[in-house]
């Protein structure tokens, strides 16, 4: 099994997917990585998706990563007595911190932090800045607030306070309870939210232990300030565009967007860009023009991936969300002017011999219409320095470690397999071919272009470039 596509998908899990047939047939349809958002659900529900996943991988002889996104400390509203509501302009209701049920006329907000530094005049925004209300009065426990923008409010929907800087650490309690059993599960990423500042990456790779790669989620100003520093930290980035253009004005995203992935291209980092990608087919079998449009525009702009959220969770296509995406990717992918953009953004190499080794592969390869790239692999560093040079055909990842395999799922252009080191050059040139051709990623007559180390089974090695003829 292989995809004919360089650009990823990441699909969120929720009750829209849950059965392992409907899993199946979203990875058919196109799912590289899929997502467990710890913000919903109940632990064995994300217990039961991870049994599941792990089932697929077997069937299809497949690497699959999963990413747990951990909800950091995003502020959310509680629960509705009598279900979701419509809230009217002009009307005036009551925030406070009682757990019960909220009605029409209080709902509950359990931050107490909120209270303390919200401000008369200030703005309240729910479910990504749909529902807009401004701040009457507050005292310690209560705040009031009237509707300026109208719209329907439901459970745990997220709530933003623009502007105002609230003293929270980047991990609350729930997440690191939610990191223990999710990396006792094996997930492959974990993406952590409202990340400020690289020292808050730096905390969780300490936890994580090398367990899992990390991401850091970009939608904070104060991230922003910090690009480089937690690109450099992070093994992964999500473009966060729900709370960024929250947080943000709306139309600082998209210039926000192709800065992100072109830092993250310079550090050789997957990145996703996420969130409302395709927001219409949450209830409509086909997207709009517009959505389209800026599923192709991440796609051009260079992203390792591309995600879908409510869409696949809890929508009621996530099947034709894939599919279409799929599409979308392939018809970009396929357009000569997404080759040059590749290639005009191309950074010179750094002066490593891995860089310099993945340049070549990459010049050979095109010279010589090679049928892949293959990288032998340890930890995967080597396949994402060939990623990074965006080359026109894909870059088999070989690797002995499964973790590996399933964490490059999400890179550029990469088709992980997990096989034995190759225990010397004979071995290392018949082993690239058997996997190729097993993969049907090269057929007979076509070349390979396969860099390693010697010594064989060192990791952190690259040094040897060897061009083979399947
Ligand atoms: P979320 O993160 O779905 O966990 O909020 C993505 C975003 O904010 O865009
Ligand atoms: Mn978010």
């Amino acid at each position: 099994m292989h995809r004919d596509r360089f650009t990823k998908i990441v699909a969120t899990l929720g009750p829209a997917t849950s059965s392992l047939e409907r899993l199946r047939t979203l990875f058919e349809a196109g799912a590289d990585v899929f997502r467990l958002n710890f913000s919903h659900g109940q632990p064995e529900d994300h217990r039961q998706r991870v049994d599941q996943l792990r089932a697929l991988e077997k069937e299809f002889k497949h690497p699959i990563a999963i990413l747990m996104d951990l909800q950091g400390p995003k502020l959310r509203l509680g629960t509705f007595a009598k279900g979701p509501m419509v809230l009217k302009k002009g009307q005036k209701l009551r925030f406070d911190m009682d757990p019960t049920p909220g009605t029409a006329k209080r709902i509950p907000l359990l931050h107490p932090e909120i209270f303390k530094a919200a401000e008369p005049g200030g703005v309240l925004l729910v479910d990504d800045g749909k529902v807009r209300l401004r701040i009457v009065a507050h005292d310690a426990d209560t705040i009031d607030a009237e509707v300026e923008v109208a719209g329907p409010i439901s459970d745990r929907k997220g709530v933003n306070l623009p502007n105002l800087i609230l003293p929270v650490s980047p991990m609350t309690p729930k997440d690191h309870k939610d990191l223990t059993f999710g990396l006792s599960l094996g997930v492959d990423w974990v993406a952590l939210s409202f990340v400020q500042r690289a020292h808050d990456i730096a905390e969780l790779k300490k936890l994580v232990a090398g367990r899992a790669a990390v991401m850091a989620k970009l939608e904070k100003p104060q991230a922003i300030e910090h690009l480089d520093e937690i690109i450099e930290q992070s093994d992964g980035i999500m473009v966060a565009r729900g709370d960024l253009g929250v947080e943000m004005p709306p139309e600082a995203v998209p210039p926000l967007q192709k800065r992100i992935l072109a830092a993250c291209r310079v550090a050789g980092r997957p990145a996703i860009v996420a969130t409302q990608m395709l927001d219409s087919m949450v209830h409509s079998p086909t997207p709009t023009r517009a959505e389209v449009s800026d599923v192709a525009t991440a796609v051009y702009d260079g992203t390792d991936a591309v995600m879908l959220s409510a869409e696949s969770a809890s929508g009621d296509y996530p099947v034709e969300a894939v599919t279409i995406m799929d599409r979308i990717l392939k018809s970009v992918e396929s357009d000569p002017l997404y080759r040059r953009l590749m290639d005009a953004s191309r950074r010179e190499p750094e002066a490593t011999t891995a860089d310099a080794i993945s340049a070549a592969a990459r010049q050979c390869a095109h010279t010589l219409s090679a049928a892949a790239i293959v990288t032998y692999t340890n930890t995967g560093s080597t396949t994402l320095r060939a990623a990074r040079e965006r080359p026109d055909v894909r870059i088999l990842c070989l690797t002995p470690n499964l973790d590996t395999a399933r964490r490059m799922t999400l890179a550029w252009g990469v088709h992980p397999v997990q096989t034995e080191d190759a225990h010397n050059f004979a071995d290392m040139v018949q082993r690239a071919v058997r996997v190729a051709r097993q993969e049907e990623i090269a057929k007979e007559g076509e070349r390979l272009v396969i860099t390693a180390g010697v010594p064989f089974g060192t990791p952190g090695a690259t040094n040897i470039l060897r061009i083979a003829y399947v």
